[in-house]
């Protein structure tokens, strides 16, 4: 088991992406601290499974993310293994876009993962180790119409994580993200309601001719397939990956 002893913070990791990411550490053998909203029973069903602590820090709010890094080192240690995962999606054409929801999406999408990297960054150069994941998207590479706040953001993630792979390339710390196509996920799930009305079309419209029909491979990418890349870019055989924007898309962005 390749993370015995380390210790992994997970961000948004009560569903989807970040459950699989938490799950395939925690196989490895990561000491977790898990992040996110949910049902509290759901919640201490995973901590049990992952024998991990949960912390249910807004990812939106700068002092909550102070509070959570203090309480994983207190609890934990600091993070040897961060991946900033969590994400929210809304649609919508830009001139009737929710000022609101622009600042949530850059919050949590984007500014969080300058506070958690700013608050981990010092102790894993100091150990000499450090492995950052930032779950990006092929919306960090090309856009897609009514997803402003989404695509500015996953942009963004792909800039910071080049930023701070610079910044951290002589002291054991690599910093990449992993970018996906679509994932069967709530977060996907979610968005199509809105992506039929904007777009009036019926769900099976929605799920082939826009979710889909990006991917050549025609099949959504899993939450596991996203864990295992996770996984390895935590190997020494990946030290010398860092600054990478790693497709896991079907193909979409080779397009
Ligand atoms: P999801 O909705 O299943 O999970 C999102 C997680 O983030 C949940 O645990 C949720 O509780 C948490 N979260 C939401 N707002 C939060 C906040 N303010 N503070 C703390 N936690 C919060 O979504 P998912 O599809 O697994 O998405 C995870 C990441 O993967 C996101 O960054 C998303 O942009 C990215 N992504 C998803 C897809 C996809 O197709 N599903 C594709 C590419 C990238």
């Amino acid at each position: 088991m390749i993370l015995e002893g380390k210790v992994a913070l997970v961000t948004g990791s009560t569903s989807g992406i970040g459950l699989a990411i938490a799950r395939a550490l925690a196989a490895e053998g990561a000491k977790l601290m898990i992040n996110g909203f949910g049902d509290p029973a759901e919640i201490a069903k995973l901590t049990d499974e992952l024998g991990a602590v949960h912390d249910g820090a807004d990812m939106s709010d700068p002092a909550a993310i102070e509070k959570v890094m203090e309480r994983c080192a207190d609890e934990l240690g600091p993070p040897d293994v961060l991946v900033n995962n969590a994400g929210i999606q809304h649609v919508s054409p830009v001139e009737s876009f929710p000022p609101e929801k622009w600042d949530a999406i850059i919050a949590i999408n984007l500014s969080a993962a300058f506070h958690t990297i700013r608050l981990a960054l010092p102790a894993m150069k100091r150990r000499g180790w450090g492995r950052i994941v930032n779950t990006a998207s092929a919306h960090s590479l090309v856009a897609s119409p009514n997803k402003a706040a989404y695509v500015a953001a996953k942009h963004g993630i792909a800039g910071l994580t080049k930023t701070v792979a610079l910044e951290a390339a002589r002291e054991g710390v690599t910093v990449n993200c992993i970018s996906p196509g679509y994932v069967w996920t709530p977060l996907v799930e979610n968005q199509i309601p809105d992506t039929m009305k904007v777009r009036n079309m019926t769900r099976e419209q929605v799920m082939n001719d826009v979710l889909l029909a990006a991917q050549p491979t025609k099949q959504f990418v899993t939450p596991e397939q996203v864990g295992a890349l996770a996984v390895f870019l935590c190997r020494d055989e990946a030290s010398a990956i860092t600054g990478a924007n790693i497709s896991m898309d079907g193909g979409w962005t080779a397009q």
